[in-house]
């Protein structure tokens, strides 16, 4: 069967997250990372981008091309929402998310039925939504194989869409520069070159053997990679950990009254999609939330310890949004969501590292992640404290139907 695949990448995540609540940066270069020190560029936006400023460049050097830099400090329990908020949103497409880092993943739609199939349609309707719902623009790029989708994604960016439908391969392959192979670093292009191999074509002129002589197994990777051919499957490696439904309103809910009058019908939501995966409360779940986004995008949720059989009521979830209202009573709301986690966190030792660390560093984001290449797992708390056996905190997100969350609270 023809494989469908997506690949969903932010563009200049961090800075997009803080140009959302800051819409006057937009238009002024604006890099993320340590001002002080020895601080590296982690994301900048385009305006910066247009001074030549790049991601993992020292701040000193960037600040020396473009003096009026603005500099932000990194803001990762910000970031980590937002991205969990884009991995739920990616999530109501196919259960085959494979998150790649906080702003990245790929999505495997050859089953998925909405829009007829259609992966392009689908791609398009992530784009929108994570437009609509979280104020950022994502890129897109659909293939019949990963390495193509990742391609693809990069390729009219930012804020684009690029589709390889299977019979497109051939000729997008052929004159694909190397240095565009998955793993193909700077050692390699520049070994590449010095063969006279610069594209695909190129590439294909070598037999297996004689590429595989020169670069030992990548060599066989790299043949496959010229011939169009990678079947590494999506992997989705961590457990489901939470359900919720959200919804995002086209206009601005007026405050806590206008709540209430919505959980009714997303408790019945809750319980239907619950329903849909055998879930019916006997076994408690651990924890009820209600989660908040008003008009300026800042995020609230509120969880409370749950431990009665059955399926939790609108009842049961008006007094979290009641705390989450307590002082914000006259602000709008563009998004409100419930839901139920479903069990602490258990992770197996040696399971394969978080994209959500504590360590206020977004891992592997200064370095290419080879194949088989495992950080140390990181274990993760968000900021957020117990108040009378309730936790509160902000930006401390739910997935709508939140498999990929997995180790992550
Ligand atoms: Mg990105």
């Amino acid at each position: 069967m023809q494989r469908k695949i997506i690949h969903c990448d932010a563009d200049c995540f961090y800075a997009a997250v803080e140009m959302r609540s800051r819409p006057e940066l937009r238009e002024q270069p604006l890099a993320i990372g340590a001002a002080s020190g020895r601080g590296v560029v982690t994301t900048c936006n385009y305006p910066a981008r247009a001074y030549g400023i790049r991601s993992a460049m020292p701040m000193a050097e960037a600040r020396q091309r473009c003096p009026q830099l603005i500099i932000l400090p990194t803001n990762m329990t910000t970031y980590q929402s937002v991205s969990r908020d884009m991995q739920a949103i990616f999530h109501r497409f196919s259960p085959l998310v494979e998150p790649l880092s906080l702003d990245e993943a790929f999505l495997d739609v050859t089953k998925t039925t909405q829009f007829q199939g259609s992966a392009t349609l689908i791609a398009q309707e992530i784009r929108r939504l994570v437009a609509l719902e979280l104020g950022i623009t994502i890129s897109a790029g659909v293939a019949p194989n990963k390495f193509l989708a990742k391609i693809a994604s990069d390729w009219q960016k930012p804020d684009g869409l690029c589709v390889i439908r299977p019979d497109q391969v051939e000729a997008f392959l052929l004159p694909l520069p190397v240095a565009k192979l998955h793993g193909v670093g700077k050692v390699t292009a520049a070994k590449l070159h010095d063969l006279g191999i610069h594209t695909c074509s190129d590439l294909r002129q070598w037999s297996c053997a004689a590429l595989m002589e020169r670069f030992g197994r990548h060599g066989q990777r790299l043949y496959e990679l010229s011939w169009g051919q990678d079947e590494r499957p999506v992997v989705v490696s961590r457990p489901r950990k939470s359900m919720s439904v959200e919804r995002t309103f086209s206009h601005n809910l007026p405050g806590r009254g206008a709540c209430h009058e919505r959980l009714p019908a997303l408790a019945e939501e809750l319980h239907q999609r619950l329903g849909r995966k055998s879930l019916d409360g006997s076994t408690p779940f651990a924890k009820l939330f209600v989660k908040l986004r008003f008009a300026d995008f800042s995020t609230h949720t509120r969880e409370a310890g749950w431990q009665q059989a059955g399926l939790p009521g609108e009842a049961d979830f008006a007094p979290l949004l009641d705390y989450l209202y307590a002082e914000q009573e006259q602000r709008g709301v563009r998004l409100l969501g419930l839901g139920v986690r479903l069990s602490e966190p258990v992770r197996p030792a040696g399971q394969q590292l978080s994209l959500f660390n504590d360590q206020q560093q977004p891992l592997n984001h200064l370095r290419q992640r080879q194949p088989g290449d495992n950080a140390d797992d990181q274990s993760n708390h968000s900021a957020s404290h117990h108040i009378g056996g309730v936790v509160q905190s902000q930006d401390h997100p739910a997935g709508h139907d939140a498999e990929g969350e997995g180790q992550q609270d």
